[in-house]
């Protein structure tokens, strides 16, 4: 240590910022022996601004250039970020094309990413008490009483100091302060109110004086404390939290009572988070599985399949027992003391699922999610991490299940990942970058970790099932339901011909109205899948076909009739619904094309006793809301749940008798070469929720075109015919698995700009990629919001070419991008898009 003063550290640190590369700063002496790799330092970069920045590494090289800015302080007494997350970071930067930093800002919370422009807030949980702040901390309080958002740079000036990031730091940490979250809609743990006893009365010789004064004058109360008493088990070794609705379930109980009893300060209320983890309904809460022959043999291959660093595909059919294998499989791990990501798209992760995981292995298991907040996001990442020093004293857990951003979590030992339901596209990030497939980086995460992945799905993507095929992943097969449960009766419906016949009731089928009546009078429930969202996809005029159009986007509006506005997907504009077309005053603006809220509203005019749900987008903005109508369905006050392909995502119901998908036609002829094994996808998993446990459910697919091939292969469960001719299509046209696809993307206002830009680039990737650059084109959505498009599609092989193909462009981009004419047009690479 002594040595160490006297020498001159550099350090490596890394912004979260799309820049490239590390930055370096001298290390101030007195912090010579207190920084080191993956802790958090304060520095300035560009003018004047402050950003919190990792370090990646410290040496006592002198950089060649001039001058060296010093780091300005430490943040962390530790580091927040191991090797293993760095290798990650760094595969994805370079894989996806983005830069390290930009990955380094998607994977940490953004309350560790303090930096000039972060905007906190109060925590709404602080109270104020003058003397537990200090001078800085007094000051900034006080100025956040005033303006309720103050960026660091203004708190630096308020406080008079720059260095303000360890300051709001600890802010943080002692509950003064938050980070603004970006989310607007947040997460909200649900809260429920409780019964305790006072401070005061908690001991029971200060209790039985109160009872004694109750027992004269209100005898009526003193039975109702009685009852709570005994309920709550309060002066036991094992006291129970008793809310107040189940204390007035009690006879003993009234409202009035229990108020009186507040009134007189013996009880209080509170109120308590009710983890929905804890929720614990299922009766059968002891496990006790005994696995079927099927299944034994499945556990038995994948087990050997999965030593060392083995990747395997699970094919199994819904409701075969997937979930229970994982389960297993996850015990075992944890078992030998390491840890298990269990990744699962999005939407997939439900109160179902979570208890589900909760019911075996309790306060092991941390979940990550999108809307959970900032502060239950930096929870479960220093909980995800097993300890390194004893300042950090906490239970890990040790099972993780979480969205694709679960896997930036601080890992120490993964045993075992498990992506489930890995077909689905959510795996891909779309928006910003890193725009990376989780479920690839899982392959990598677990080559880190030198720890075996296995992948499920009832549903394999093509790429995946492929890899299978090929003998890069292992794959195992569970074709058959568990219990004996049948898999569904599916039934085309020729929509077409009863159109002609004049039988179609709006967009049902008298053969899809007959089921669900049935259903309905049998008291079963009902699944209809409708790929759009909205009431109707647009609105036309009769007379000269106008269409109504966003002013921003080259797309059309859509219907939305409980607000009976029309509205743009892609940049949220809005505006009313014109009596007249807006182009030839005529008044004939008719409805084309349907989606789940139109569906919604006949089906309540055709089933006017039915109580109807609906699920997409719109009904879903909050985790909340998504929850209730799961929710509401599961507990039978919803008869018909009508949605987009939420309702396609691992639900389990065991009353659904009835899948009815509504238009299959809209989906199969989509545009894009994945279309027809998405189509597959959907149908299957929507098939896979009827008829769960009691009878064998029945599926109908209406459509034009009865007699297109892939309905065939969904009616006989035939994955592998759909998955031949995607192979062979697929190769046929240079299309992953057997190429890899990599979209340029150029954006700008001005449309000339734009074009010169393109065919510039294009000319400099031609003698790179020849026949496999196609474009430049405008996509089939050329402009949003006020940003013209045109894309390139790059195609580049497997293995090394593709490597080259990659740094090759890479190459070219960075020439393009110091182009003076082309500085302002925005590129965006897309490796792997779907
Ligand atoms: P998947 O994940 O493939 O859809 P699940 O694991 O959810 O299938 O299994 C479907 C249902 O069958 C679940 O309720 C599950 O608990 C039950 N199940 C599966 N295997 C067994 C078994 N061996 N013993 C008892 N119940 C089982
Ligand atoms: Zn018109
Ligand atoms: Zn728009």
């Amino acid at each position: 240590m002594a040595e160490q003063e006297y020498i001159t550290l550099f350090a490596e640190v890394l912004l979260p910022l799309p820049v490239k590369g590390y930055f370096t700063y001298r290390v101030p002496q007195e912090l010579n022996g207190l920084v080191a790799p993956g802790m958090r330092v304060v520095v300035q970069f560009g003018q004047k601004k402050f950003y919190t920045a990792l370090i990646r590494r410290i040496h006592n090289q002198p950089p060649k250039t001039m001058s060296v800015k010093y780091l300005l302080a430490a943040i962390d007494p530790w580091p927040v970020v191991n090797e293993k997350q760095f290798a990650l970071w760094e595969w994805m930067a370079e894989y996806y094309l983005c830069t390290v930093g930009e990955v380094m800002n998607a994977a940490l919370p953004s309350a560790y990413k303090l930096a000039s422009e972060t905007r906190v807030v109060m925590d709404p949980e602080f109270v104020k008490d003058g003397d537990l702040l200090s001078d800085r901390e007094f000051m900034v309080v006080e100025a956040l009483e005033i303006q309720k958002i103050l960026t660091l740079t203004d708190i630096s000036r308020i406080v008079g100091m720059t260095k303000v990031i360890p300051l709001i730091k600890t802010m943080i940490e002692k509950g003064i302060v938050r980070v603004e979250e970006e989310i607007t809609e947040r997460y909200k743990p649900r809260t429920e109110t409780c019964i305790r006893l006072t401070e005061a009365y908690r001991s029971e010789a200060l209790l039985n004086a109160g009872m004694d004064r109750l027992n004269k004058r209100a005898y009526k109360q003193l039975q109702a404390l009685m009852a709570y008493i005994s309920m709550s088990r309060c002066f036991t070794d094992h006291p129970l939290e008793i809310s107040r609705p189940e204390l007035l379930k009690t006879p003993d109980i009234s409202a009035a009572q229990l108020d009186g009893l507040i009134k007189k300060g013996i009880l209080e209320t509170y109120s308590r988070n009710v983890s929905r983890l804890n929720h614990d309904e299922a009766s059968d809460s002891s496990r006790n599985i005994v696995f079927s022959d099927a299944q034994k043999q499945v556990l038995a291959e994948l087990k050997s399949l999965l030593k060392g660093t083995g990747i395997a595909l699970l094919k199994g059919v819904t409701s075969s027992g997937k979930t229970e294998v994982y389960i297993h499989l996850i015990e075992e791990v944890i078992g030998s003391g390491k840890q298990v990501l269990y990744l699962l798209p999005e939407i997939a992760l439900t109160t179902q699922i979570i208890r589900r995981l909760q019911k075996y292995f309790g306060n092991k298991v941390g979940v990550y999610h999108s809307k959970y907040n900032e502060f239950e996001r930096i929870e479960i990442w220093n909980k995800a991490n097993i300890p390194l020093s004893d300042n950090q004293q906490h239970q890990p857990y040790q099972v993780l299940l979480g969205a694709r951003s679960a896997l930036f979590l601080p890992y120490t030992d993964l045993g075992l990942v498990i992506v489930d339901e890995e077909h689905d596209s959510s795996y891909k990030q779309n928006d910003p970058a890193p725009r990376y497939n989780a479920r690839d980086a899982a392959t990598v995460l677990g080559h880190i970790h030198q720890c075996p992945v296995l992948m499920g799905s009832a549903t394999p993507s093509v790429e995946s099932f492929f890899n299978a095929v090929s003998g890069k992943y292992g794959l195992v097969n569970l074709n058959e339901r568990f219990g004996s449960l049948q898999m569904p009766e599916i039934r085309i419906v020729n929509i077409r011909e009863e159109a002609r016949m004049k039988r179609m009731k709006s967009h049902f089928s008298p053969q899809l109205l007959d089921a669900i009546k049935q259903a309905l009078s049998a008291g079963e429930q009902v699944i209809l899948f409708q790929n759009r969202r909205g009431f109707s996809l647009r609105l036309e005029c009769d007379t000269c076909h106008h269409i109504p159009e966003c002013i921003n986007c080259d797309v059309t509006l859509t219907y939305h009739k409980q607000v009976n506005v029309m509205k743009c997907h892609y940049c949220g504009y809005t505006t009313r619904v014109p009596d007249i077309c807006p182009e030839c005053h005529s008044p004939a603006v008719k409805m084309r094309g349907f989606g789940t809220e139109k569906v919604e509203e006949e089906l309540s005019i055709l089933f006017p006793d039915a109580v109807i749900g609906r699920m997409d987008l719109d009904t879903t903005r909050t985790k909340n809301a998504y929850q209730r109508i799961i929710g509401d369905f599961e507990s039978g006050k919803i008869d018909v749940l009508v949605g987009t392909q939420m309702v396609t995502k691992g639900l389990d119901f065991d009353n659904v008798s009835l899948v009815g998908v509504l238009y299959a036609d809209g989906m199969m002829s989509y545009p894009d070469f994945r279309a027809l094994e998405r189509s597959y996808q959907l149908m299957a998993q929507v098939s896979g929720r009827a008829g769960r446990r009691y009878k064998r459910g029945l599926v109908m697919i209406q459509t034009n075109n009865p007699k297109h091939p892939l309905l065939q292969w969904v009616v006989d469960d035939n994955y592998d015919a759909m998955f031949e001719q995607q192979l062979s299509d697929r190769y046929k046209y240079k299309y992953p698995p057997y190429y890899r696809l990599i979209e340029v993307s150029l954006r700008h206002r001005d449309y000339e700009l734009l074009n010169k830009a393109a065919s510039a680039l294009a000319g400099m990737l031609k003698p790179v990629f020849g026949g496999l650059m196609l474009g430049p084109e405008y996509p089939l959505v050329s402009r949003i919001r006020n940003l013209y498009i045109k894309n390139l599609m790059l195609k580049t092989g497997k293995g090394l070419q593709g490597k080259q193909h990659k740094a090759e462009l890479a190459r070219q981009l960075e020439i393009f991008k110091a182009l003076p004419d082309y500085k302002s047009v925005r590129i965006i690479i897309d490796v792997d898009p779907v």
